[in-house]
């Protein structure tokens, strides 16, 4: 946060309290430089992040929901847990990221697959088996086909 008056870039924090809607955070800060005083808002970090389901409905994101998905489609393939937090870090961070802060379902299965792809072919197949529903062994072996090409 660069100071109003002198523009240094280092500041403490003096105060901080939410705003009165919740969706930003007001912090006073005081120039480390100068001594002048500043207010900033910052958008809250944990503003919920929601999720749209298939049928239009939505709901707050689930980190454990994601977690146990991705603990199922690895059981026994000798994956990490950390390398599985960081696959649901890497998910939810990048939903956070767009401005609208939500994100589908199917935007979410479609990132786990594609970063169960780069690690495990087994892990991948077993979630994408259950995330797309297959509706026939056609279209299973269309994606198994895929991998190897
Ligand atoms: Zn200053």
């Amino acid at each position: 946060m660069r100071c109003t008056a002198c523009g240094n870039l280092e500041s403490k924090v003096i105060d901080s309290r939410p705003s009165e809607d919740n969706s930003s955070i007001r912090r006073r800060r005081e120039c480390l430089a100068c001594g002048h005083r500043f207010t900033t808002y910052e958008r809250m970090t944990d503003c919920p992040l929601m999720v749209t389901k298939a049928d239009n409905s939505s709901e707050v994101f689930d980190r454990t929901k994601l977690m146990h998905g991705l603990i199922i489609a690895c059981a026994k393939r000798h994956i990490a847990p950390s390398q599985l937090e960081q696959i649901a870090d890497e998910i939810e961070n990048s939903a956070r990221n767009n401005t609208k802060n939500e994100i589908s379902s199917r935007e979410i299965g479609s990132l786990v697959m594609q970063h169960l792809a780069k690690i495990d072919v087994v892990a991948y197949i077993r979630f994408a088996s259950v995330y797309k529903k297959f509706d026939s062994i056609q279209e299973f072996s269309d994606i198994v086909k895929g991998l190897s090409s």
